[in-house]
């Protein structure tokens, strides 16, 4: 094993770090190498973490939402002070290159300073009465033990976007991270250690899924389940709750549309599009998935993103510069391989890349573009978690969006366009919670985040990130 051998990574319960002999190994993906090795816990260990964030619901709502905030901003404080390790764990297990591995510390740390800002903007309100001498008030109160299930793709920041405004809310926390990245939230927990949280109202459970979540929805005591992964296992999620109708917030895939007009910015619709794109190595679950261009300036467009492509630079995430870095794992690869293979047999052209990275052990694609991709080859219908664009084009507006919606995802979309009448029509007419517009990354911590149709219920961010983990309760009041 490699760097971090020594090191036992455990879970974080009751306030003790816990480790155990049934262990798993986490794997470089630039190396294809372990680098490191986890403890997973067992049924009895996961039971006792339920019961403790049940005993710790009481103390940790009690505290004012400033006491509360001012603890996030502690823990925000420990992942600045630490930011460099832990953008280097992320590299390590996840394979994004160290700046977007510092991005994404940079982004949580801005997550836990809102909600530790937002917390303490929860208000309820007042309604006017419909019958003399009564008063209707609107209370909010936490929801109580939140079971949050989090992947690999953003390890850190999709872990961070569940806990911080769930504690903000009044919420104990138990956290399951992705086996393929389970260190960077290690790291979290410590963070949340050294800001002084009290014994468990932040817990860390590293373990087999299905045990953990059979538990989430089992047990009374976990109120609220916060799910970021595929679609395919949000369905098992949804089928599972029904029993119980134990609340899920589901954060699911997504196959983004970008459409590129004729009037856009042709440098900015470029580099939106590329970060859209590669940014993550394609593995983002807002990635740009389908780029269709406008007729008029599909040639230039193709010209200048093509060029652009070549620029981008693909190797370790460690060294310095990449912009690329390598798919989560052996199966990643492969299918995407066997994506392009079938884009190339139903007509598509390789414009760029199309092959795994020679003399590599780790699991690198090239950056991959394709043009006259049909909208039936695999690659414009499945998600694609891979630094693969497939182009197409179209002519009038009506038909870009049309061809945009046409799928049963609806997470993001993006467009490059200048004309602001056509920017109202796209914002009413696409089918996505969020649309960027000259905008490849569109998430902030103080905009919802979430899906529409098969991507997902519920939002996470803004406002509406921190309602999801609060009660609504109405106050009726007779004379008093
Ligand atoms: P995944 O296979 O669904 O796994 C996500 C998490 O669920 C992991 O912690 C995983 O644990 C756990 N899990 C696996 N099987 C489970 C089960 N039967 N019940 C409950 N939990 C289970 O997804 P992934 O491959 O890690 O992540 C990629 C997917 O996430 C993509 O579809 C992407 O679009 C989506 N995503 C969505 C968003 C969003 O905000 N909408 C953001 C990022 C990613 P193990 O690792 O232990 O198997």
């Amino acid at each position: 094993m490699a760097e971090n051998a020594a090191r036992n990574y455990g879970s974080y319960i009751g306030g003790e770090w816990v480790y155990t002999e049934d262990t798993m190994q986490v794997v470089n993906p630039a190396t294809a190498q372990p680098f490191a090795e986890v403890s997973k816990i067992d049924a009895a260990m996961l039971k006792r973490a339920m019961d403790n964030a049940a005993a710790a619901f009481h103390e940790w709502r009690a505290k004012s939402a400033k006491e509360r905030g001012a603890f996030l901003h502690r823990v925000a404080d420990e992942l600045v002070r630490r930011k460099a390790e832990i953008a280097r764990a992320i590299t390590l297990e996840n394979g994004k290159p160290l700046a977007q591995s510092e991005g994404e510390v940079n982004m949580s740390e801005d997550h836990l300073r809102w909600f530790a800002e937002e917390a303490r903007r929860v208000y309820g309100r007042v309604i006017p009465p419909q019958v003399n001498g009564k008063r209707n008030l609107v209370v909010k109160t936490p929801i109580g033990v939140v079971g949050a299930i989090a992947p690999w793709n953003f390890p850190l920041v999709l872990s961070v976007r569940k806990a911080a405004p769930a504690l903000a809310a009044g919420c104990p926390v138990v956290l399951k991270p992705a086996s393929q990245t389970p260190i960077s939230c290690v790291l979290l927990a410590e963070c949340m250690q050294a800001a002084g949280v009290p014994a468990g109202v932040f817990q860390l459970v590293i373990g087999d899924a299905a045990m953990i979540s059979n538990e989430f929805v089992g047990n009374p005591i976990c109120r609220k389940i916060s799910f970021t992964g595929s679609t395919r296992v949000g369905q098992s999620l949804i089928r599972a709750a029904a029993d119980k109708i134990k609340p899920l917030c589901l954060e699911l895939g997504g196959l983004a549309p970008v459409l590129v007009f004729d009037d856009c910015d042709l440098d900015v619709a470029v580099r939106e599009t590329i970060i859209a794109k590669f940014r993550n190595t394609g593995q983002s679950c807002i990635a740009a998935n389908r780029i269709y261009v406008q007729k008029g300036i599909y040639k230039e467009f193709v010209e200048r993103f093509c060029a652009a492509v070549a620029k981008l630079k693909t190797g370790d995430g460690l060294q310095p510069g990449m912009d690329v870095g390598p798919v989560v794992n052996q199966t990643a690869l492969d299918g995407a391989l066997a994506q392009i293979h079938d884009a190339v047999s139903k007509g598509a052209r390789v414009l760029a890349g199309g092959e795994r990275v020679k003399d590599s052990a780790g699991f690198f694609l090239q950056p991959t573009v394709l043009e006259n991709v049909c909208d039936s080859a695999a690659c414009m219908c499945e998600e694609t978690f891979a630094p693969i664009a497939p182009l197409g084009s179209f002519e009038t507006e009506e038909e870009g969006i049309r061809r945009a919606n046409a799928s049963e995802y609806g997470l993001s979309a993006y467009a490059m366009t200048r004309d602001m009448a056509r920017i109202f029509r796209l914002s009413e007419q696409m089918e996505a919670g969020t649309i960027g517009i000259n905008d490849g990354a569109p998430t902030t911590s103080t905009a919802p985040f979430g899906g529409v149709k098969e991507s997902g219920w519920g939002r996470e961010l803004g406002y509406e990130g921190l309602d999801a983990f609060l009660e609504t309760k109405h106050v009726s009041l007779g004379a008093i």
